[in-house]
């Protein structure tokens, strides 16, 4: 007989391989050394039994973060991103490499927030770099270093000191990172359409009016950049990656660029997926982010582009900052910080909106777990549970519901475009390599428990 497991948890309902069966998984060193049938006997120092209505899936991979530590900790940090994350069953995040100061854009930058980040890291971590144009010909320096690809814009990014790339730097950095396989992720909009739209008589001095905001980030801008990102792939044979997409329309040239083989992979965000401007009220700058939330037939084509798999992947795109950014300009659109903060709910959220369409839960965790970590080559590792990946683990409700209160949510800002919503699916624990990170009922800031989560280098077998 083999040596106890250091944790067992039984479950009627378990998401392993693909599909939902009774399971019993056994952890030993923090990564699931077996799964065995519910009958069978597994010696364990502790055995945790789901009660009905819970389910054990994999943690939540969550590729696009800003956690804004060091330089502008007040709008997060990594004590309460990741406390955040655990809360809502997101057990890796990957930090996006702006609204930090410095920004991630050289191997000194990635070695501050690499220390900044351990000692305080609830989740795993890991990291982008950017490529912005003083990065551009040395980011083979920091892929060594472990990031897990570059993030450009190629528009003005909010922040004066990640400046957005031209044309001609997007080729470049295209170029420089198909030399080594690398992957450049994309904020994909045309600064000539959004400086055009901005002169537009339905945009000018927009204020409150949701409407005239939509109308100063057109569908036209993310068209135009996702065609530059294709022709740039397709020329330099690079792996790129659309962030955020929101325009329904876009969805034509991504169907095009997959159906030639060009290697692109796009994600869209739970709020794009939950919200519509139908239902925005003028001067709700919480729902503020760029590209904007659009309407209600094109959130329909968002959902229909993730079920045929056009969109391959869903992450919060969790953007805070101070309530006092966050509402500059008493409801101006134009004033406020454009970001939605959604880290601790994106994965009900998700599942509520996929809930309301008859969308099975297995599809959500398809594109939140399993495909956000095949995005950035961490699967077989995080993202599924199977025999040797971590053992990143949450006991779900899909069925219990939840009000959100935003001043109850662990971000360190109590703003949230889904404050006072009605959300399914209740994180009732989180297990980060076998260790409870979550307890649902916790004290925010989850006092007494040390933070064990770990730095993440992209694997460079
Ligand atoms: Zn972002």
């Amino acid at each position: 007989m083999s040596s106890p497991y250091d944790l067992v948890i039984r479950a009627d309902s378990v998401f392993t391989g693909g599909k939902w069966r009774p399971a019993v998984v056994a952890v030993r060193d923090g990564v699931v050394a077996a799964i065995a049938e519910l009958d069978e006997e597994v010696p364990a120092h502790e055995v945790i039994t789901l009660p009905e209505g819970q389910v054990l899936v994999p943690g939540i991979v969550d590729t696009h973060v800003h956690v804004n530590e060091p330089g502008r900790t007040e709008w997060e940090g990594f004590t309460t991103a990741t406390l955040a994350a655990a809360a809502g069953g997101v057990t890796t995040i990957i930090d996006m490499p702006l609204n930090s100061i410095p920004p991630t854009t050289t191997v000194e930058g990635l070695a501050v927030k690499r220390e900044a980040a351990a000692p305080q890291a609830s989740v795993d971590v890991g990291f982008w770099g950017g490529a912005i144009p003083a990065s551009l010909g040395s980011l083979r320096s920091m892929w060594n270093e472990g990031v897990f690809g570059f993030k450009a814009f190629l528009s003005p990014s909010g922040v004066d000191e990640f400046p957005h790339l031209s044309g001609a730097e997007l080729r470049a950095a295209l170029e420089e990172v198909a030399a080594f396989e690398g992957l450049l992720i994309v904020h994909a909009e045309d600064p000539e359409v959004l400086d055009r739209a901005a002169l537009d008589p339905a945009a000018v001095d927009g204020g409150p009016d949701y409407r005239a905001f939509v109308a100063s980030r057109p569908e036209l801008a993310e068209e135009d950049a996702i065609a530059s990102v294709i022709a740039g792939v397709r020329a330099t044979g690079a792996r790129a990656h659309i962030l955020h997409l929101s325009s329904g329309r876009a969805l034509r040239l991504i169907r095009g660029a997959k159906a030639e083989g060009l290697p692109i992979t796009v994600e869209t965000c739970p709020h794009y997926l939950s919200f519509a401007a139908e239902h925005i009220p003028d001067g709700a700058t919480q729902f503020k982010c760029c590209p904007p939330i659009r309407d209600e037939a094109n959130r329909d084509l968002l959902w229909e582009a993730l079920l045929d798999g056009t969109i391959d992947l869903i992450a919060s795109d969790h953007s805070p900052s101070t309530a006092e950014l966050k509402f500059a300009g008493d409801g101006d659109f134009q004033e406020a910080w454009g970001g939605i903060s959604g880290l601790q709910l994106s994965f009900p959220a998700v599942w509520t909106a996929a809930r309301e369409r008859g969308i099975p839960l297995e599809r959500v965790l398809g594109w939140m777990a399993v495909n956000t970590a095949a995005l950035v080559g961490l699967d077989g590792r995080k993202g599924g549970i199977e025999v040797g990946a971590d053992a990143d683990l949450v006991a779900f409700a899909p069925e219990e519901s939840f009000a959100v209160q935003a001043a109850a949510l662990e971000h360190k800002n109590p703003v949230s475009a889904y404050d006072e919503r009605t959300l399914h699916g209740v994180v009732h624990t989180t297990w980060l390599a076998g260790r409870v990170v979550h307890q649902a009922g916790d004290e925010r800031g989850a006092p007494g428990r040390v933070p064990s989560g770990r730095l993440l280098t992209r694997s460079t077998e």
